[in-house]
């Protein structure tokens, strides 16, 4: 889950990172009020889930009140990246003497947490691992022995040579690195992290991820969430307990298992077609799961075909064939639909599917090959 730049910062704060207070406004003239009462240049910034607001206009000065409110005006209501701004930070301009980057994330392959620190700070990360990889300094944290006092002087070192600066930002690393664990988050950065007119270090832009599998033990962090921000579908698919990825392509698969629903979109693709979605609906054959399942997936218009791949476990097979029954009995859906059930009662479910308008199909290739031949039918 995402949060804003302004709740990142607030959880910052908590954790004893110096950052830039600011006010939030909703409105130019509350931009303008705000602006007002820092008496001097602010910056006033976007609030949006995404990063690159800076490039894309979203983050402008302003010398005066009046020119807050102007420029509130511009990025109120801007699109960055799909998504429209609704709020806007406004906080005092700082004077920038230097951009570094420090950021805390879960480095898979070495299964271990990474933080990277880069003198290079401001611009995206992203650009300066892909062109000067050689300038950003990485250490891994071994999860038993937590981050050591050592790795910490090493990565300061590796962004300032000043004494006083290299102190506080080894301060700054231990508190990030205490809420990446604290809060589980997948990613805990700030860029940049800038020295002031007067030499002091700071987090000028927060920006926090967390690890939806943990938010259930932290309900204060869960009421962060901006439904606002999320495409509708994921709201709805997070609402009805239903782990959902929205895609790009025509195919929409309903498949029980994660593993299972990624195995699906390999052979999806393997044969040409293009899945428009993962979707989990679990061990469950509940129609009114089906339902929602089948409303989020063809939501979008964009679904020619659906193809149903289930393993039948524990689940039984007929059992889902009656979940899907029932299911398109509630609701009106003009799609070819393929369902390859297998495992336990597979022949019982696919006499329950004879006779309907759905496509049986015994193995995975079988099914595949129908639900894309079908999807191409109608496009
Ligand atoms: P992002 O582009 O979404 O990452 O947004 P940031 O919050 O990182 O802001 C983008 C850039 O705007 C920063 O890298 C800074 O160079 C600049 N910026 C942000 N706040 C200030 C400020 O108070 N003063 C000055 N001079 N520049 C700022
Ligand atoms: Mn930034």
């Amino acid at each position: 889950m995402k949060i804003h730049e302004y709740q990142a910062a607030d959880i910052f704060k908590k954790y004893g990172i110096p950052t830039n207070p600011g006010k939030v406004a909703a409105t130019s003239a509350e931009a303008e009020s705000a602006a007002r009462d820092f008496a001097r240049t602010v910056v006033v910034k976007a609030q949006v889930h995404v990063g690159g607001r800076g490039k894309a206009g979203g983050v402008k000065l302003a010398k005066t009140a009046a020119e807050a409110k102007e420029v509130a005006e511009k990025i109120l209501g801007m699109n960055i990246k799909g998504i429209t701004v609704k709020k806007v930070l406004v906080a005092g301009g700082i004077e920038i003497k230097k951009e570094a980057y420090v950021g805390i994330t879960l480095d898979r392959a070495r299964q271990k947490p990474v933080i990277m620190v880069s003198a290079a700070g401001g611009v995206e990360i992203e650009e300066v691992a892909a062109k000067t990889p050689e300038k950003i300094v990485k250490a891994w944290v071994d999860p038993l022995l937590g981050l050591c006092d050592y790795q910490v002087r090493d990565l300061a070192g590796a962004l300032f040579s000043d004494p006083a600066q290299k102190k506080e930002t080894a301060a700054i690393l231990k508190a990030l690195w205490r809420v990446y664990t604290e809060c589980d988050c997948s990613l805990a950065e700030i860029n940049p992290l800038v020295v002031d007119g007067a030499g002091k270090v700071l987090a000028l832009d927060s920006k926090i991820i967390f690890d939806d599998n943990a938010l259930f033990r932290h309900p204060d962090l869960e009421a962060l969430r901006d439904a606002n921000e999320e495409e509708p579908s994921e709201t709805a698919a997070r609402e009805a307990n239903l782990s959902y990825v929205p895609l790009d392509g025509e195919i929409g698969c309903l498949v029980n298992g994660a593993g299972l629903a990624m195995a699906t979109l390999d052979v999806v693709k393997l044969y040409g077609g293009n899945p428009a979605n993962f979707l989990d609906v679990g061990g469950s054959s509940d129609p009114k799961k089906v339902v929602n399942a089948l409303k989020i997936i063809t939501g979008s218009g964009k679904v020619k075909a659906i193809l149903f791949n289930i393993f039948g476990g524990i689940t039984r097979c007929d059992d889902i064939a009656q979940g899907i029954l029932t299911a398109l009995s509630q609701m009106k859906l003009d799609l070819p639909i393929v369902v390859r059930l297998t495992g336990t009662n597979e022949e019982k479910a696919r006499e329950m599917l004879k006779g309907t308008k759905l496509i049986p199909a015994a193995t995975m290739v079988e099914a595949v090959e129908r639900v894309v031949e079908e999807a191409k039918k109608k496009s």
